[in-house]
């Protein structure tokens, strides 16, 4: 029998199986992220002390398996870590749900994942702190994406790097470059774009550097902006995201 494994893990997604079982998606800190099968999770209080369900943050035990891609969870603990309560309001469920699904969506199974894990884990700890705004949204985005590998530049033309400036002239956002060109390179650049006010880029340059736990209350790019970030990823994705549309619905794009 394979050997017991364990790692720090947060849940993605759940759903009930069979009689008693839970099949689970989690991202965890060493093994990337899983798929796995927790039998009599819904009986055991003792071997999954906590509910394995979207935003648990556990201690997880598994088996691999030779030939199946569920894994077997043995057991899930609390211990000391940190537990997100996002349950308490609305815009912080609609939030939350994205931040999962986006995470998920940028992932996949058993690559390595640490840097995604380290993001979710400062995004849903800030959510749990703080409160769910545009700023913590597009702080997490951006810091995701960067580390997906695609980091966007909003600090500087990506044809002659110059530096756009705060409440400077409008730029251009080209989604297949990842970032802005300013207003002398536009007309060399045959793509398609979005106008970006000055503003909006540098606060959009300034939050991807932010420490995630300090966006809640930082200032978001306008809706041009959030706009921008919105079109680069459902780019990158090859589907859409159920959850981005009821966040949308709660936390409109504007200004
Ligand atoms: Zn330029």
């Amino acid at each position: 029998m394979p050997a017991e494994e364990s790692t720090p893990a947060i849940v993605l997604r759940a759903r009930d199986y069979a009689e008693s079982d839970r099949i689970v998606t989690l991202l965890t800190l060493e093994c990337g992220k899983l798929s796995g099968i927790a039998k009599g999770a819904k009986a055991s209080r003792h071997r999954f002390e906590r509910k394995l369900e979207p935003f648990s943050h556990v201690n997880l035990h598994f088996r691999r398996r030779p030939h199946g891609q569920l894994v077997f969870i043995t057991r899930a603990e609390a211990a000391d870590l940190a537990q997100h309560v996002v349950d308490d309001d609305l815009a912080k469920i609609a939030l939350g749900s994205y931040m999962l699904e986006l995470t998920d969506a940028l992932t996949a199974e058993e690559g390595e994942a640490s840097g995604a894990y380290q993001i979710l884990l400062a995004g849903l700890g800030a959510l749990g702190v703080g409160f769910a705004d545009s700023a913590l949204r597009q702080a997490f985005e951006m810091r995701l994406m960067r580390w997906a590998g695609f980091g966007l530049e909003f600090g500087q033309c990506r044809a002659c790097a110059s530096i756009s400036l705060d409440g400077g002239a409008a730029v251009y956002f080209v989604l297949s470059r990842g970032g802005i060109v300013c207003s002398r390179c536009r007309n060399a650049v045959p793509e398609g774009a979005i106008k970006l006010s000055g503003r909006s880029a540098a606060t959009l340059a300034r939050l991807s550097d932010l420490p995630i736990e300090d966006s809640p209350g930082a200032e978001p790019a306008g809706p041009d902006g959030a706009l921008a970030l919105a079109r680069f990823i459902s780019s990158t994705l090859d589907r859409r995201l159920r959850s981005q549309e009821f966040l949308d619905s709660i936390m409109p794009l504007k200004s």
